[in-house]
């Protein structure tokens, strides 16, 4: 016989094949349903827009190969956002959509997808900005800005150093061309 079962949300009778165990009171489609909108309502938090940044970082490293540390968190990528105000790295205006990483070091120079490697950004200045070098991002005040994060990050003291002779690095490549 064809054991059925009613939905309280949709209020249909449907087949027990229809609900994904016997002790779940939704039918799949009600669940899914549910799943959705609670994904969608946790995407319009800070903590969500966060994880999205997150997992889109992680495409690019698995999509290009490239071997860098990664142990960024949510968690982290939420105090960058505190730390600048929710402001954008580049142009400072308030981010109010999606939140974007923006890697100081570049992924594909190297840079690692850590908490101090990262600033964040509005969607259009990350894209409108993404391939260009930090020294043309940021003019020297920023820049200065930008070293003193990464000083504030806990426990990374090696990576200011890093990133400080980077930045020479490209401020003496600019110089020279
Ligand atoms: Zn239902
Ligand atoms: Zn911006």
């Amino acid at each position: 016989m064809n054991e059925t079962k009613k939905c309280p949300k949709c209020e249909e009778h449907k087949p027990l094949t229809a609900f994904y165990s016997c002790d779940r009171s939704y039918c799949k489609s009600c669940e899914r349903t549910a799943a959705n909108e609670r994904m969608h309502q946790y995407n319009k938090t800070l903590r969500g827009k966060a994880s999205q940044a997150l997992q889109t970082s992680r495409k690019t490293i698995r999509r290009n190969s490239y071997h860098v540390k990664d142990d960024l968190t949510v968690d982290q990528i939420v105090e960058v956002f505190d730390f600048f105000d929710s402001t954008c790295a580049y142009c400072e205006q308030p981010i109010t959509g999606k939140v974007s990483i923006d890697h100081i070091i570049p992924l594909k120079n190297g840079g690692a997808n850590t908490q101090s490697n990262i600033v964040v950004s509005c969607i259009s200045c990350n894209t409108k900005k993404s391939d260009k070098e930090i020294a043309e991002r940021f003019d020297s005040t920023k820049q200065k800005e930008i070293s003193n994060y990464s000083a504030y990050v806990r426990g990374d003291d090696v990576l200011v150093d890093v990133l400080a002779s980077y930045i020479q690095k490209i401020i003496e490549e600019k110089k020279a061309s």
